[in-house]
């Protein structure tokens, strides 16, 4: 029985299957859809992408074929452990579904937040396609003044989308810097003048207090935290991205263990410490690879791999996570890839772990041939060179090098092995020392190891 039909329930379906041919699999969705990308949301709002109902992956279809009952508009109201039943609500009324095993899937929402006026035309949320497709249709309507809340990684793949489509956006973040939770200020500084220069004003270290207007939005107050200055911005609509809330009441009202950020903590089986009951995706909490500590990154890819090992195990399988998420991320914004692994290098720091860092810029060609993009590329490495964060962005090919960081990390290694790397060369292809041998070469200099 699997709770919650999005990418993280959906992959544990298919895994089930794939496990036991003959499993009975159950998923109860509370939405209307059956799994579908939220994270191409942002590319149907810039016209990239035709429709919303195209970012569907699992579709009606496929779950029938796989034999796998999908009940959608299906709410899972309670959950009884002992009786080995869950309760839902439904359109065609309440029903009670039995089970074997049990994972939990069911994601996250929007972060409550605390500001005033937020009940009034012109306010959105963007979390699903119902909130996307309203967004979307009240653009349409004319040219929007838009303040977007919160410049993390759904609030500027938003304003990107909207600046493209000609919207005037603000995006209002209360911390220093843009994408707090993906990059470091060194990193996120050369964002947010992209920002700029694609005429999106960006207002950091600074929170929005209430919104005016009567019954639709007309004005935001904005509160700088620096000198508690308010000041006032005209705007007709407003995106709430401030951050997710993992949906997690039924696994706190049956004894999942959780963490202090509310998610339900898992083993490397996916297991949560009651018998039978799994939790996968952004309701759940694994650990860092690198610090060993939890961590809810709140990503797709995290929710699929998370997804495969629930669904093998409950169906009977022995499949396990590695020992922690390496966290590897990447967004394109502004006509830049942003791409990073590991923790950040002022999370690092704040913990007292030794650990140098080296920022390096280069190209994805040879310098003499034409057509190259430039690449920064920072390493962070503990003193002894062994890697441990990387962030690199570039308008390409920078998600890809991360992904090679990513690898090295998790074999254990580090800068010497960056700069032993065999990797293939053609002047029209990509350069003969790359710009990550480079900046590894640069920690090694750094920590006096070469
Ligand atoms: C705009 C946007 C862009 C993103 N871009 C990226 C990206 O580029 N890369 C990346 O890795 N990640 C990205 N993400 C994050 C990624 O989408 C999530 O990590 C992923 O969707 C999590 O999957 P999930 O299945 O855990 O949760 P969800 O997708 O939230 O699915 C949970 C499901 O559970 C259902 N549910 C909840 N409670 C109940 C209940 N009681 N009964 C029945 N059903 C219930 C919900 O209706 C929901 O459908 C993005 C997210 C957003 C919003």
């Amino acid at each position: 029985m699997i709770i919650g039909g999005g990418a993280a329930g959906s992959t544990a379906a298919q895994f089930a299957r794939k496990q036991d041919r003959d499993a009975e699999i159950t998923v109860l969705e509370r939405g209307e859809y059956p799994e579908y990308s939220r994270c191409g949301m942002p590319n149907v709002l810039a016209g990239d992408i035709p429709k919303f109902e195209d970012l569907v992956e699992f579709s009606t279809d496929w779950f029938e074929r796989n034999r796998i009952r999908l009940k959608l508009s299906t709410e899972t109201t309670s959950v009884d452990l002992s009786a080995k039943k869950v309760e839902f609500r439904s359109p065609e009324g309440n029903g009670v579904e039995r089970f074997d095993s049990l994972v939990f899937a069911t994601g996250a929402s929007p972060a409550p937040l605390n500001i005033e006026g937020l009940a009034k035309e012109g306010v959105f949320q963007f979390r699903g396609i119902n909130d996307s497709k309203a967004l979307q249709n009240w653009c349409a309507k004319k040219k929007r003044n838009v303040l977007i809340v919160g410049a993390g990684l759904v609030g500027l793949e938003v304003a990107d989308a909207l600046s493209k489509m000609r919207h005037r956006v603000t995006v209002v973040e209360y911390l220093d810097q843009v994408l707090p939770a993906m990059i470091d200020p060194d990193i996120a500084e050369p964002v947010a003048a992209m920002a700029k220069k694609a005429s999106i004003s960006i207002i950091t270290s600074s929170f929005v207090r209430s919104l005016a207007g009567g019954s639709a939005v007309e004005a935001a107050e904005i509160v700088s935290r620096a000198d508690s200055s308010p000041s006032k911005l005209k705007c007709d609509t407003v995106v709430l991205a401030a951050g997710q809330r993992p949906s997690t009441d039924l696994g706190v009202k049956i004894g999942c263990s959780m963490g202090a950020k509310g998610h339900i903590r898992v083993n490397s089986r996916c297991e949560t410490n009651q018998p039978g009951v799994f939790a996968v995706g952004d309701c759940a909490e694994y650990l860092d690879f690198v610090t060993g500590e939890p961590l809810a990154a709140g990503l797709g890819t995290l929710a699929v791999k998370m997804g495969e090992v629930a669904g093998r195990n409950s169906a009977g399988g022995t499949a396990t996570l590695p020992k922690g998420f390496i966290n590897s991320r990447v967004t394109r914004l502004f006509g830049m890839e942003i791409a990073a692994a590991g923790p950040l290098y002022s999370s690092l720091a704040g913990k007292g772990i030794a650990c140098v860092q080296s920022r390096m810029k280069g190209s994805t060609l040879p310098p003499y041939f034409p057509g190259g993009k430039d690449l920064t590329v920072k390493l962070v490495c503990t003193d002894q060179g062994q890697l441990l964060a990387c962030q690199i962005i570039g308008e390409k090919e920078a998600a890809m090098r991360v992904d090679i960081v990513s690898a090295i990390i998790s074999a254990g290694q580090g800068a010497k092995e960056l700069t032993q790397l065999d990797n293939a060369y053609a002047p029209s292809v990509a350069p003969c020392v790359d710009v990550l041998a480079a900046a590894a070469q640069g920690i090694l200099i750094k920590i006096g190891r070469k």
